[in-house]
C-alpha cells in the first residue's frame, strides 16, 4: 500500500489534490481512500490530507501518521510546528516540496533527510491558471511520484474539476496545468517497506476533551505570537494619493488588520494580514493594489 499525506494551507486545494490522487489511482484499478482533516476552517490555516492507494481493498483507516509520501504545498508549513509536516516519514520516503528552490537548498534548509523533490507550482498556478489554487497541479505532482500513468491523471483531473466548475475552458485548464506538472517531476521510485500502522489497522482517533475542544488558548499556534502573515502570495499596497479615506477596507478586512494611521489613511499589519485581498476588491476607488509576494528565505 502506498500512503500520501498532504500539508496545505486552507483554501490552497490539499483536499482536492489528494482526490485527484485517489481517483487516477482508482482509474487505474487500484483501491483508494482519501479524505481531508482540517482544524479550524480558515484560510490560510493549516490542513492536512490523505490518500491511500492499494491493489487490495483497504482496510486501515485513519490519519496516516507514517506516510511514503509527503506533499507540501507551502513551504511555511515546515517552520510550523503544529504542521510539523516532516513526521514520521518512512525510510526511503519522499517529501515533495512547492518551493522555487532547488532540491539540495530546501534540504539544508529545512534539515529533511528523505529524498527531496522540488518545483514551484504556485508559480505555475499563476502562469496557468492565473490563481494560486493547487489543487490540481499538487495531484499532478503526486500521481507522478506515486508512479500513476498520465492518462489516469488526464481523466481524474476531468472527473473532478468538473464537478467543482462550471466553466468549461478553466476545467481544460486544470488538465494542462496537472499534465504540465506531471511531467516536470522525473519518475522515481518509492523505496518504502509495506507496514501496517502500529496495532489494529483501524486507527482510534479519540475525541477530543472538553479542554482542547472549547475555544481557550492552549498552544502558541493560537497565540497572538503566531504570524498569519507569512504564507502571504499576494499582499495589498495603498495609493494614498487615491485613497478617500471612506474606511471600507477597515470594516471588511476579515483579520482586522487594517488600522489608520495618524493622518487618518488605513495600512495593514504585514505580520498577519492573510494576502486575502478582500481589501483590493471591496475599495470603492480601486487605492489598493495586489501586489505579488515571493517568500525570502
Ligand atoms: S489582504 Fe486586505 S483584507 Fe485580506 S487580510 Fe490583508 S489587509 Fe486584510
Ligand atoms: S477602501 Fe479604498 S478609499 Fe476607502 S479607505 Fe480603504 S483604501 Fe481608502
Amino acid at each position: 500500500m502506498l500512503r500520501v499525506r498532504f500539508h496545505g494551507r486552507g483554501g490552497q486545494g490539499a483536499k482536492v489534490a489528494s482526490r485527484v490522487l485517489g481517483t487516477a489511482a482508482f482509474i487505474e484499478g487500484c483501491y483508494a481512500q482519501d479524505f481531508p482533516l482540517y482544524g479550524a476552517e480558515r484560510r490560510g490555516a493549516p490542513i492536512a490530507a490523505f490518500t491511500r492507494i492499494s491493489p487490495k481493498p483497504i482496510l486501515e483507516r485513519g490519519v496516516i501518521s507514517e506516510p511514503d509520501i509527503v506533499i507540501i504545498l507551502d513551504e511555511t508549513l515546515l517552520d510550523d510546528p503544529i504542521a510539523n509536516p516532516l513526521s514520521g516519514i518512512k525510510e526511503g520516503g519522499i517529501v515533495f516540496i512547492n518551493t522555487a528552490h532547488s532540491p539540495a537548498e530546501a534540504k539544508d534548509k529545512f534539515k529533511v533527510t528523505k529524498q527531496v523533490i522540488t518545483l514551484d507550482i504556485t508559480k505555475i498556478g499563476l502562469d496557468m491558471l492565473g490563481l494560486p489554487v493547487l489543487s490540481t497541479l499538487a495531484g499532478g505532482v503526486a500521481s507522478r511520484i506515486a508512479g500513476l500513468k498520465e492518462d489516469s491523471l488526464r481523466n481524474a483531473v476531468e472527473k473532478e474539476a468538473s464537478e467543482i466548475l462550471t466553466d468549461k475552458s478553466l476545467v481544460t485548464k486544470n488538465v494542462e496545468a496537472a499534465l504540465y506538472c506531471f511531467h516536470a517531476v522525473q519518475p522515481v521510485k518509492v523505496k518504502t517497506t509495506e507496514t501496517i500502522q502500529k496495532g489494529s489497522p483501524v486507527i482510534d482517533v479519540p475525541f477530543e476533551p472538553a479542554v482542547i475542544s472549547s475555544p481557550t488558548i492552549n498552544t502558541t499556534g493560537n497565540t497572538l505570537l503566531r504570524k498569519t502573515g507569512n504564507w502571504r502570495v499576494f499582499k495589498p499596497v495603498w495609493n494614498y494619493e487615491a485613497c478617500t479615506k471612506c474606511m471600507t477596507c477597515v470594516a471588511r478586512c476579515p483579520d482586522g488588520c487594517i488600522a489608520v494611521n495618524e493622518d487618518g489613511f488605513p495600512y495593514t499589519d504585514y505580520d498577519n494580514c492573510k494576502g486575502c485581498m478582500i481589501c483590493v476588491e471591496e475599495c470603492p476607488v480601486k487605492a489598493i493594489e495586489k501586489v505579488r509576494d515571493v517568500h525570502a528565505w
